[in-house]
C-alpha cells in the first residue's frame, strides 16, 4: 500500500530536493543527522521536527559536549584540536592524560572515526580528520541507553533504561532488563531536562556510561529513531518510529510500556562481501521462540549492519537467560554460508 502519493529520491544533504519536498508536505523530519542546516534554513516554507535550532548544537560531538556541559549534564572530559595542531599531537595527548579517546568531530557512526588511545604508543589513524574531539577514557561498568519522545506541546514520554554491549565501537546487543531505580532515576532527569532545554520535538536516543561508582554520564545524543530502540518495534506498546511520527504530527504521544517481561536485541553483522539474502540463517533465527527477525535487504559487507533480532522474555527469564539467547542469536546469525550441520 502507498502511504505517500508522491516521492522525492535525493541525498539527504540536498537542499533544493529538499525544499521540493517541502512544498508537497506538511513536516520534514529526519531519519540521520548527516543534514546541512544552514542550507536547510534557506527553505522558508519548510516545517522541520526537531527543528533546525534544536539540531544545531547535536551534529558536531565538540557542539554535543559543549552543550552538555552549559546545562550541567555529567559528560567526559574534553578537549577540541585542529589539524594545525597536528604536529604538537602527541605532546597535547600526553598533556592531557592517557587512556583517551580519539573521535571524529562530524560523520561518525557505528564508531567509524573513534579512536582509543590507550597508551604513548597507540597507534594515531592514518587518515585523520580536520577538527577532532580528545576525551577521557571511562573505565565504565556498562554502557546504557533511553529511548525519549517530546511532543510539540511539550509532553515528554521516556522509554525503558536497557544496557547496550558494543564491540570494536559497533553495538552488538541490547539487554532490555530491569536497573536499579537509583540510575534509571538519573537517565530519565538528564533525558527531560537535555529535552527541554532544546525544545525539542521528536524521538531521541541517548548513549550513557555507567561509571563503576553508579554514576551516569553522557556519551551521546541521536536526534532520531536509534538502533538501541529497535526492541520497541516488538516489546513496547508503541514503536520508537511511530512515536517519532506521532511527536511531530502533532498527534498525542504513545505509551512506551513494554508489553513484555523484557527483551534481547542483537544487531546481525556481515562478515563477508557478499548478496546472499542467507534463507537458511534467516529461518534458524526465526525459529527460536518469541523471536521477531528483521532483515534490511542489504548487501553483506563485514561489520555492515544486516538486520537485528528482537527476543521477547517471559517472566521469570531473568538477564543470565537473557545472555544465553544472545549467545544463540548470534551462534545462528554467525559466519558465511551457513553448512546443514552448523
Ligand atoms: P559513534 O558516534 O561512532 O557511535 P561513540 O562516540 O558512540 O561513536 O563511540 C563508540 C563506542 O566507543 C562507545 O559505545 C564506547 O564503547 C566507546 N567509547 C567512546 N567514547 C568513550 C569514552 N570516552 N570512554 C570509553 N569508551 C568510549
Amino acid at each position: 500500500m502507498a502511504i505517500a502519493s508522491a516521492t522525492v529520491f535525493a541525498p539527504v544533504d540536498d537542499a533544493t530536493a529538499t525544499a521540493k519536498l517541502a512544498s508537497q508536505c506538511d513536516v520534514i523530519t529526519f531519519e540521520n543527522e548527516f543534514v546541512d542546516l544552514p542550507a536547510l534554513a534557506q527553505i522558508a516554507e519548510a516545517r522541520f521536527y526537531p527543528t533546525l535550532d534544536s539540531l544545531k548544537p547535536l551534529l558536531d560531538k565538540l557542539d554535543q559536549r559543549q552543550f552538555l556541559q552549559r546545562i550541567a549534564v555529567p559528560t567526559p572530559r574534553f578537549l577540541a584540536i585542529d589539524a594545525k595542531q597536528e604536529a604538537e599531537f602527541k605532546d597535547t595527548v600526553l598533556q592531557f592524560g592517557l587512556p583517551a579517546v580519539l573521535k571524529a568531530r562530524r560523520h561518525g557512526y557505528d564508531g567509524q572515526g573513534t579512536f582509543i588511545l590507550q597508551d604513548s604508543q597507540s597507534d594515531l589513524p592514518q587518515a585523520l580528520p580536520n577538527q577532532w574531539l580528545l576525551e577521557e577514557f571511562i573505565p565504565f561498568e556498562c554502557e546504557l541507553a533511553v529511548m525519549a519522545a517530546r511532543a510539540i506541546e511539550g509532553e515528554v514520554v521516556i522509554y525503558p533504561t536497557v544496557e547496550t554491549q558494543q564491540e570494536q565501537q559497533v553495538c552488538r546487543r541490547v539487554y532490555v532488563t530491569a536497573f536499579a531505580p537509583a540510575i534509571t532515576a538519573q537517565v530519565e532527569a538528564i533525558a527531560r531536562r537535555i529535552l527541554a532545554e532544546l525544545n525539542y520535538v521528536g524521538v531521541m536516543g541517548i548513549e550513557f556510561f555507567l561509571s563503576r561508582d553508579g554514576k551516569v554520564l553522557v556519551n551521546e545524543l541521536a536526534p532520531r529513531t536509534h538502533n538501541s530502540g529497535h526492541y520497541s518495534l516488538d516489546a513496547c506498546v508503541t514503536s520508537q518510529f511511530e512515536q517519532q511520527l506521532r511527536a511531530v504530527c502533532g498527534l498525542p504521544l504513545g505509551s512506551p510500556q513494554l508489553t513484555s517481561a523484557g527483551a534481547v536485541m542483537v544487531n546481525l553483522l556481515g562478515y563477508e562481501t557478499s548478496s546472499s539474502d542467507y534463507a537458511e540463517k534467516r529461518q534458524r533465527l526465526s525459529e527460536i521462540p518469541q523471536a521477531h527477525l528483521y532483515w534490511y535487504g542489504k548487501t553483506s559487507r563485514p561489520g555492515r549492519k544486516l538486520g537485528h533480532v528482537t527476543v521477547l522474555l517471559s517472566n521469570g527469564q531473568d538477564r543470565t537467560e537473557a545472555e544465553t539467547i544472545a549467545g544463540t542469536i548470534e551462534q545462528y546469525g554467525r559466519g558465511g554460508k551457513q553448512t546443514a550441520d552448523e
